[in-house]
């Protein structure tokens, strides 16, 4: 569909025409996702470089009729930056508003715009001997709208929370486009109903974030990595426990690892080596920061001792220095990429409460087992959130995982359903997850939720056919 030359005038006359891509090659990276799991198609793709910008924009596509697509760093899982393929929409990318606005030491906090990459953010915050503490191995792409709407969580989710847990303030462009200005620098506001959390993780579907406020933290001086060598998941949760009970809150990261992951890294990630002389069935990477090193590395020891005389250890190595950490987490970080060189898969992002980990994936694995015998299980994720990404490669040549995954999906996220946890646990919903969405959300849930999009978007022009 081509746009029309009214609402391109409008949107012309509003961001300049530089900024109003219509030519299909400039479109095409806004139309698909990273993977190519997902394609759509667009009327065009409009860049505004400020919050007033994209009111007027949404004044015209609203105008018109026309169905907008929010888009940030196109990094997201579930197809919710992508328009549908009926070529009706417009993308509104977020790359231009990029601006650090504010940062305040002394509130700890920063103020942004919501194209922000996430690592700049990272940066700014360190400039001013600060931590924005929000980290996923897409921060080099992702942006800062994007990870509200998403409410990413990332590695350091066990110290710092999920997004949300991270923003103080929002101003947002609604449907209607008016301009909410909730750019709030407060720790305490209980002034009625906390508005801003319904935009964080509404994937695009409530209004436009333009900017926040986030907030800072100290910055640990020292680091401590450990890799784990364990004989079973329960082992990586009692470790856990003890962990958090003598370290506090320096315990900032904890990750499972299942062997088969590490066979995989090795298979199809160059620089990448096995930092035991022997095979474990599981590992844990875990991530300590405080003040003081040494009283970091003499706590860790002393769990680490007890937990191998008590049998829940195999083997440790704690990393000398930083490029060894670096070496460590570029094991973990390796998975998907390593999963991906093997062929279509089975990708899950699931959670469940932390002390059902272990059950979790002894009930899954027997399921999938089952079902698909010689299966590969591929289970690694953010164990101390609870959150695992339970993948399975078939035992047979890769063929689409259209063709094979969609019952073991359902055996996984059953089992999950058992345990009261969820099937998405930080990647959303958008275009790839609504039929679950149905089937595990109550009715009751599912109404709430379609009432706030009616009473917000009641023309259904904001991201539609995403989440609901
Ligand atoms: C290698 C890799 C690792 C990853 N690891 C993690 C991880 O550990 N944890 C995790 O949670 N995610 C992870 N992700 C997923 C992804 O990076 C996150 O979902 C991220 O938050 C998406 O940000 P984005 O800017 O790319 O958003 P996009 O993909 O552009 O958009 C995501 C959703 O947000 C909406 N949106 C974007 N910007 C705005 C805005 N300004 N206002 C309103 N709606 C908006 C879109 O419409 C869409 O629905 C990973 C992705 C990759 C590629």
């Amino acid at each position: 569909m081509s746009i029309s030359s009214s609402l391109l005038e409008s949107l012309s006359q509003c961001v300049g025409r530089a900024n109003v891509l219509v030519d299909a090659h400039d479109v095409a990276p806004f139309v698909q996702d990273w993977r190519g799991a997902f394609r759509g198609s667009a009327q065009a793709v409009v860049l505004p470089a400020s919050t007033e910008e994209v009111a007027t924009v949404v004044r015209a596509c609203r105008s018109a009729g026309v169905p907008i697509v929010p888009q940030g760093g196109n990094t997201g899982m579930c197809g919710g930056a992508i328009p549908d393929a009926s070529g009706s929409a417009i993308v509104v990318s977020l790359r231009r508003m990029n601006r650090v606005l504010d940062v305040d030491p002394v509130n700890d906090t920063m103020t942004v715009e919501a194209g922000c990459i996430l690592q700049r953010l990272q940066d700014a915050a360190a400039s001013a001997g600060r931590l924005f503490p929000l980290s996923l191995a897409a921060e080099g792409s992702c942006q800062i709208g994007g990870n509200l709407s998403t409410n990413a969580g990332g590695v350091n989710v066990l110290r710092y929370g999920n997004a949300r847990n991270l923003v103080l303030g929002l101003e947002v462009v609604l449907p209607d486009g008016s301009i909410w200005n909730g750019l709030r620098a407060l720790r305490k506001d209980n002034r009625g109903y906390d508005l801003k959390h319904l935009f964080i993780g509404a994937e695009g579907t409530l209004g436009i974030i333009t900017k926040a406020v986030l907030a800072l933290f100290p910055r640990p001086e020292a680091r401590v990595c450990a890799w784990l060598g364990l004989p079973r998941p329960d082992a990586s949760l009692a470790i856990l426990e003890r962990l958090r009970t003598t370290c506090a809150d320096a315990l900032v990261a904890y990750e499972l690892i299942g062997r088969s992951c590490i066979d995989l890294v090795l298979d199809h990630v160059s620089d990448a080596r096995d930092p035991m002389p022997q095979r474990h069935p599981w590992y844990a990477l875990l991530d300590l920061a405080a003040s003081d090193e040494q009283a970091l590395r003499a706590v860790l020891e002393s769990v680490l001792v007890d937990a191998s005389e008590r049998e829940r250890l195999d083997d440790a190595v704690i990393a000398q220095s930083v490029a060894q950490a670096q070496q460590l987490w570029r094991l973990r970080e390796g998975i998907p990429e390593a999963t991906r060189a093997e062929g279509p898969a089975l990708r899950s992002d699931i959670s469940v409460a932390v002390s059902d980990v272990a059950r979790f994936i002894d009930r899954a694995s027997a399921g999938v087992q089952s079902a698909m015998p010689g299966a590969r299980i591929v289970c690694f994720g953010h164990v101390g959130d609870g959150n695992l990404h339970f993948n399975v490669l078939p035992p047979a040549a890769p063929q689409p995982a259209a063709d094979w995954a969609k019952p073991l999906y359902r055996i996984l996220y059953d089992v999950v359903d058992a345990l009261h946890g969820s099937f998405s646990a930080e990647h959303g919903i958008g275009q790839a997850k609504r039929s679950e969405l149905r089937c595990y959300k109550s009715g009751v849930e599912i109404a709430m939720m379609e009432a706030l999009k009616r009473a917000f978007d009641p023309m259904s022009l904001m991201n539609p056919g995403k989440i609901l």
